[in-house]
């Protein structure tokens, strides 16, 4: 973990574009109360082929007005060279110097064509024609993608992206801190030493989760699983539980050394408000 210590720890909360009027007025209050703690950006989600770019960007130019840091993602599969650089010149153009360079995935079934099939390729594509001074981040998986053929071979496409010009990177979310440790383990023993900040999903909609996490490869430990199913239908017991059990987890990751965390927060405050306030997250900061 020698590779990610260092001082001050960086805290940041990713956003969806929300589809409604009254989901944008929800998240400006999400985000004015979450702004009171200083993270040091907002990240904001994109929909893969396109599908939520004004959205994205509205999201984004939202949060710079409050006179917060914005990084909006932006995903590759299915679109060309030339769409790319038009979203990301329009970026540059509104202000924004950070952004979350993905793959993406397609829902399945539908075939993407498309100039990219990894982000690698994207983030390359950033560095030789778009911008050399951008903050890229990635994504990293200390539980290795879904669809990788093994954990080594991830791990080495990991390392194309940081090669090919990635500042730092966010991982999936996780329950077992082991995973991040050893994930970060063997990218210091392939000399990669960027940061590599924990990805953290508070838990709110148990059931909805486990689904999730099924599609995107995060295991929920069995012990988990097996209290939160034994909670039946107490949604107090279910929320308490849980912010239990993610705010040891922070607390594991910080005080081996991560660089900070990144709050995946489905748009709402509460969980992760109550997190940073059990730990005191601010007094991390300086
Ligand atoms: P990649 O790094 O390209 O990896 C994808 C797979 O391809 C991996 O299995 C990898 O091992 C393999 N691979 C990479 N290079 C090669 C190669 N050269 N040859 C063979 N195999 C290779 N999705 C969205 O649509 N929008 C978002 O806003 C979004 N935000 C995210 C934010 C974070 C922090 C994370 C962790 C994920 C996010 N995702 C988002 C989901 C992400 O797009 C998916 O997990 C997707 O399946 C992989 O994206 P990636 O950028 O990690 O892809």
């Amino acid at each position: 973990m020698d590779s990610q210590k260092g001082h001050p720890k960086l805290f940041s909360f990713e956003f969806f574009p929300p589809k409604t009027p009254e989901g944008m007025e929800k998240l400006r209050q999400t985000q004015r109360q979450l702004s009171q703690l200083h993270p040091a950006f907002f990240s904001v989600t994109f929909g893969a082929g396109g599908s939520t770019r004004e959205r994205t960007l509205g999201t984004v130019l939202d949060i710079l007005k409050e006179g917060d840091q914005a990084a909006p993602h932006i995903s590759c599969i299915g679109t060309t060279k030339d769409t790319l650089k038009d979203i990301l010149e329009q970026y540059l153009a509104n202000g924004i110097r950070h952004v979350v360079a993905l793959r993406g995935d397609l829902p399945s079934g539908t075939y993407g064509g498309g100039e990219f099939r990894y982000a690698s390729e994207l983030v390359h594509f950033i560095r030789q024609e778009v911008s050399k001074e951008l903050i890229i981040e990635v994504a990293a998986y200390p539980e290795t993608h879904p669809q990788a053929r093994s954990a080594q071979e991830d791990l080495l496409h990991f390392k194309e992206k940081v090669e090919a010009g990635a500042n730092a990177a966010i991982t999936q979310y996780f329950y077992n801190p082991d995973a991040y440790f050893d994930f970060v383990e063997r990218c210091e023993q392939h000399q990669i030493t960027i940061p590599i900040v924990p990805g953290i999903m508070p838990i709110a909609n148990f059931s909805q989760l486990s689904r999730f996490s099924d599609a995107c490869g995060a295991e929920i430990p069995r012990w988990i699983r097996q209290k939160m199913a034994g909670y039946g239908d107490d949604a107090a017991s279910i929320r308490a539980f849980g912010l239990d059990v993610v705010t040891h987890l922070c607390d594991t990751l910080l005080s081996a050394g991560a660089p900070g965390l990144h709050f995946y927060t489905m748009n709402s405050a509460g969980l992760t408000s109550v997190i940073w306030d059990r730990l005191h997250l601010s007094s991390y900061k300086t």
